[in-house]
């Protein structure tokens, strides 16, 4: 049997990207015991991805800018889903989030005499978006863990998280294994931090890292009784590769498109004339994705299911200049030079907008003691997420969550344990290292992606979710008879066992409310109810197989709803 270590600390937060680095820096700098533990290295987050900007209305450029102006930037781009409070939370105290980063030592660009420079991002009012070249999010990971670095924050990096322990709706801590020598964790903790990221790599293309946002985020909570919300909200990108397969989806910025980059279908046309005869190319994310899509579906993409992106005709200079780290992508993933070829892309699976179900002040998720934040967490961006939303999130609510979490921990007496709850949670993995079936972990993960891709992916219909639902229940029988076979270079196929368990159930809470959601809205294309259905104005809320209810949202504040613009019945914005 694999040794057990047993360890105890005040929170444990779980995910070492921005938002589990920020509620663990809170916790350190209250003076509290804290543990932080993610599945793969702390650099690697696929928060470092992160390249355009975080939002905050600082009002550096643009001095009418103010924190209303942001959250009905941000309630209006939600086709009127996102919490009215969860966005007030956010919007107001994105300059205290961008306050706390520079005074850990982040590197935002700036103007000539030191203010911090803001530029547009889609859908913004004002210049509101603070950035460090397109490497924001990379420049975000390290600051923060520098700064965890100077409070001696402990961080262990290879930590697999199975299961939350609980007993009597209270959290006590967390079971897993370590990924290089399978020794088994019992970690007990007054209180739980989970920022486990999203559920985009259950899609075949994704923008995200290799075995991150597999969904682990919807297994755990709903093991620990905890609810999803908004799961069929995906925001799907409209330039991902397509080659080379291992890092599908891999983005290609909006800057390209940005710089005068134009798309062609597969027969030469310059496609986006027929969908905005306007913008063309600089169109919204969602309106270019689902026209990529159109064309792909329609017959007129390339062999391998794409359309081309092609920026060869714009002046050499500018392409190194302006689209450098595309530049360099290309060349490593696909040694294509790409001034003088175009790129062949495809929409890719983005972000999460929903998440866990969360209270709107603390991010507690019901379940006494434990918290969700960043993709994880749900609330803020309803069917559409605002450019630049996400990063301010981690850092609004990794605070506000870990003063929370701290003063929850200072008011337990004693912790809960559970003899059950832990044979449970040891037993799962026992079991599934004895595994010795036929089935292939890894052809299984790709089964799911396929179903989410053919059936649940840009535009869905009730037809194509029931055929995807029960295709679903079928690889669910197969995973029962899955073979693990860890090696001596480690426990990965431990892990993407449970990869694909955390997959499948996230596919299953993702079509069972894309099935309930009968409307087109924002991100969420029903080609058999094109319209917005204002009945369906709530958040759906999933709590297991084949438990759907609706949520009502909280009423729009006058003062925010003066400063928004239309949106149609048509379940696109009017811009
Ligand atoms: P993540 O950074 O995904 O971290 C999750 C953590 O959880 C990781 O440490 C992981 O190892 C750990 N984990 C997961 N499961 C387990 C488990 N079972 N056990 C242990 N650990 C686990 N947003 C913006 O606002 N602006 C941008 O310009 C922007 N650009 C983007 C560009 C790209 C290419 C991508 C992919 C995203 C972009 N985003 C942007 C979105 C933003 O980067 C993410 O939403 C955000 O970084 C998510 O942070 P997080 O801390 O919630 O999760």
């Amino acid at each position: 049997n694999a040794p057990e270590k047993q360890v105890a600390t005040s929170v444990l937060v779980i995910g070492t990207g921005g938002a589990g680095l920020r509620a663990a820096i809170e916790l350190a700098e209250r003076g509290v015991d804290v543990l932080a533990v993610g599945k793969r290295p702390k650099a690697d987050a696929h928060t470092s991805l992160a390249a355009g900007g975080i939002n905050a209305a600082l009002g550096t450029m643009d001095p009418e800018d103010s924190w209303q102006q942001h959250a009905a930037d941000t309630l209006k781009e939600s086709y009127l889903l996102a919490n009215p409070e969860t966005v007030r939370i956010v919007t107001e105290s994105a300059a205290r989030g961008i306050e706390d980063l520079q005074r850990y030592g982040m590197p935002f660009a700036r103007e000539q005499d030191g203010r911090i420079s803001q530029r547009f991002f889609g859908a913004h009012t004002y210049r509101r978006t603070a950035y460090a070249g397109d490497y924001t999010g990379l420049e975000i990971q390290r600051t923060l863990i520098n700064r965890a670095a100077q409070l001696d924050v402990p961080v262990l990096d290879s930590v697999y998280i199975t299961r939350l322990l609980v007993r009597d709706n209270v959290v006590f801590g967390a079971y897993g294994f370590d990924l290089t020598d399978g020794s088994r964790y019992v970690i007990h903790a007054d209180a739980v931090i989970l920022a486990t990221g999203g559920h985009t790599r259950i899609w075949r293309r994704t923008s995200s890292r290799r075995d991150e946002n597999t969904g682990d985020s919807f297994r755990l909570a709903v093991l620990a009784g905890c609810r999803i919300r908004d799961a069929e909200l995906v925001q799907f990108h409209p330039s991902g590769l397509i080659a080379p397969e291992n890092a599908a989806g891999t983005l290609v910025s909006e800057a390209a498109r940005g710089e005068g980059g134009i798309l062609r279908n597969a027969v030469g046309e310059r496609f986006m004339s027929r969908y905005d005869p306007e913008r063309r190319e600089l169109s919204t994310r969602d309106r270019v994705a689902l026209a990529a899509y159109t064309e792909i579906k329609e017959g007129r993409g390339t062999c391998d299911g794409g359309v081309w992106l092609d920026v060869s005709h714009l002046p050499h200079e500018t392409i190194m200049t302006r689209l450098p780290r595309v530049y360099q992508t290309l060349l490593e993933l696909q040694m294509l030079d790409i001034t003088k070829e175009p790129i062949e892309i495809a929409p890719t699976a983005h972000y999460s907008m929903g998440g866990l179900w969360v209270r709107p002040d603390d991010h507690g998720t019901g379940v006494d003691g434990l918290y969700a934040i960043g993709e994880a967490a749900s609330g803020l961006h309803g069917a559409n997420r605002l450019g630049g939303n996400s990063l301010i999130e981690l850092l609004v609510f990794g605070r506000i969550t870990g003063q929370a979490a701290a003063e929850y921990s200072a008011g337990l007496d004693a912790q809960r344990r559970s003899a059950e709850a832990l044979d449970a949670a040891r037993a799962e993995v026992d079991d599934l290292l004895a595994a010795d079936g036929p089935e292939n972990v890894r052809s299984l993960q790709r089964a799911v992606r396929d179903i989410m891709t053919e059936h649940a992916g840009v535009v869905r219909d009730e037809s194509g979710l029931l055929k995807g639902l029960a295709e679903l229940t079928e690889v669910e029988a197969r995973i029962a008879d899955v073979g693990v076979h860890p090696d001596l270079a480690g426990f990965q196929d431990l892990a993407h066992a449970f990869d694909l368990k955390s997959a499948a159930l996230a596919a299953r809470a993702t079509i069972e409310t894309a099935l309930e959601r009968r409307e087109t809205r924002g991100c969420h294309n029903r080609s058999d109810y094109p319209d917005l259905d204002p009945a369906l104005q709530v958040n759906l809320v999933w709590s297991g197989p084949g438990s759907v209810q609706r949520e009502t949202i909280p009423p729009i504040p006058a003062e925010l709803a003066a400063l928004m613009r239309e949106v149609s019945t048509t379940g696109k914005l009017v811009e």
